[in-house]
């Protein structure tokens, strides 16, 4: 009988270690779970929601860094005693990452109430922490999604949570989002183009056009940059803007670059030779060291001469791993394809970058040509990036270009390229098959005249 009650009491023990975090003495992540699920289990009979929370430490590795791993413990336990101190009558705070803290609000029944309690959390954490002599301070972002009814799991209420945490950490320190229905449509829909996509990069259904590039003295179109085109049975016409960014995050851009560099130079050989054709790259293909091998593989395969192709990519895309980065564009230009660094100026310019990086060419983004005209801040900028680009020897084009008065303003200030709907818009192969010849008919004319 004795014994009994022990190995019980031990086995309780021993479930109560399995359930708790030795740091902080919290709740860990799978006794959030449990409480969870029976809470959801409790509501199935009586129907009020309620709300849980994902809360996650802005900055804390650097604090790690800089005062030690101690100190970071030390820091971690005193965060968990703030949380605790502020769950009121039966809400529970557990700890389920590294600085991560799940809390659970049985009686808040709306996306406002647990807004206010999360930022109010937000608030107890930002009083500084003394850490020996010295003070840190800490900032905390919330993710918070509200049971509503029966068919959401503790899974799924988990996952909904993470999601708007996410966000909250993509719009700056210190945010709280609630997930909402309208982010869950949203979140939908994403899943609904990355399926589309997936089954028209695989059928080959997505289409480069090509927008003309000339020179602005002489107006003469000196190569196409390749825009990708796709328009889905279901879903219509889906910008770029929109399905370059899913293939990204999703793992589609690779097939889809593939698809589309194919296609662009399968119809490229067909212009003059004199022509370039310029590609886009996204960032997540210069963290791939594949992609170089790629490229020229379907380089040879369709016979089209490195020498005439251009890669454009943005500094956001040199940012996440300047090594790798790096690596690619050199295999890039010593088989002659040249670079170009697209929408300079709205990025996180570095001209340290610029520096390093050898570009043939200095792409002006749309935002400062748009406003040449009107604002002469932007004068100033295009005229010092015109004089930055001749001292380090590199072609410039202005993007965007919609008015002549534009066109002419840049000759005047010796930018060399433009590109723009006042030359031409992105069409397709034909299209632009069509264009060529009849640009060439009236510099025919010109010539004989
Ligand atoms: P980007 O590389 O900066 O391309 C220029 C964008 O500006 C294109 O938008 C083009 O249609 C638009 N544009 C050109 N001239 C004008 C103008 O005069 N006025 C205005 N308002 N817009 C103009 P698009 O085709 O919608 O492409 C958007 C972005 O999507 C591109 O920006 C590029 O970053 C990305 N993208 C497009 N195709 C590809 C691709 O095949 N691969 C990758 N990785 N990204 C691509
Ligand atoms: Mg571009
Ligand atoms: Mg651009």
């Amino acid at each position: 009988m004795h014994d009994l009650m022990a190995n019980g009491l031990a086995g309780r023990e021993q479930s109560d270690l399995a359930l708790t975090d030795p740091l902080t003495g919290l709740g860990n992540q799978r006794r959030f779970f449990d409480k969870v699920d029976r809470l959801i289990k409790e509501r199935a009979e009586d129907p009020a929601p309620f709300a849980v929370g994902l809360l996650d430490l802005d900055g804390f590795k650097p604090i790690n860094d800089l005062f030690g791993r101690k100190a970071g413990d030390y820091i971690l336990q005193q965060v968990a005693l703030r949380l605790s101190a502020a769950m009121d009558g039966n809400a529970t705070v557990t700890r389920v990452g590294a600085d991560e803290f799940a809390f659970l609000y049985p009686m808040v029944f709306s996306e406002d109430a647990v807004a206010a309690k999360a930022r109010m959390l937000i608030e107890i954490l930002s009083a500084p922490y003394d850490v020996g002599e010295r003070t840190a301070r800490l900032s905390a972002s919330v993710g918070c999604s509200l049971f509503f009814s029966g068919e959401e799991t503790t899974e799924v209420l988990f996952n909904k949570a993470e999601t708007a945490l996410y966000q909250a950490k993509r719009s700056g320190r210190g945010r709280v989002v609630v997930f909402t229905r309208e982010m869950e449509q949203a979140a939908k829909h994403v899943t609904r183009i990355e399926q589309q996509l997936r089954r028209a990069v695989a059928a080959g259904e997505v289409e480069p056009h090509f927008q003309p590039i000339v020179d602005l003295k002489t107006r003469r179109t000196i190569g196409f940059e390749a825009l990708a085109r796709w328009t889905d049975r279901d879903l219509g016409f889906v910008s770029p803007a929109t399905f370059i960014p899913i293939a990204e995050e999703r793992g589609i851009i690779g097939p889809l670059a593939q698809l589309v560099l194919r296609k662009a130079t399968e119809a490229a050989r067909n212009w003059p030779d004199d022509m370039f054709l310029s590609f886009n790259l996204s960032p997540s293909q210069l963290v791939d060291q594949n992609t170089g091998l790629q490229i020229l593989s379907i380089l040879s395969k369709t016979g089209f001469d490195p020498r005439r192709l251009e890669i454009e990519i943005t500094e956001t895309g040199l940012m996440t791993d300047p090594a790798s980065a790096e690596k690619i564009v050199e295999d890039l230009k010593r088989v002659g394809i040249r670079v170009s660094l697209d929408d300079f100026g709205t990025g996180q310019s570095s001209l340290g970058r610029l520096r390093e990086f050898a570009f043939d060419k200095l792409k002006i983004d749309r935002a400062f040509v748009s406003s040449i005209l009107e604002d002469k801040p932007s004068e100033h900028i295009i005229r010092a990036i015109l004089a930055m680009c001749e001292g380090l020897g590199m072609d410039v084009v202005a993007e965007g270009i919609e008015q002549e008065g534009q066109a002419s303003r840049l000759v005047q200030f010796g930018c060399g390229g433009g590109q723009g709907y006042f030359f031409g818009k992105p069409a397709n192969a034909e299209a632009t098959l069509g264009y060529l010849r009849d640009s060439l008919r009236g510099a025919l004319r010109v010539r004989s005249a």
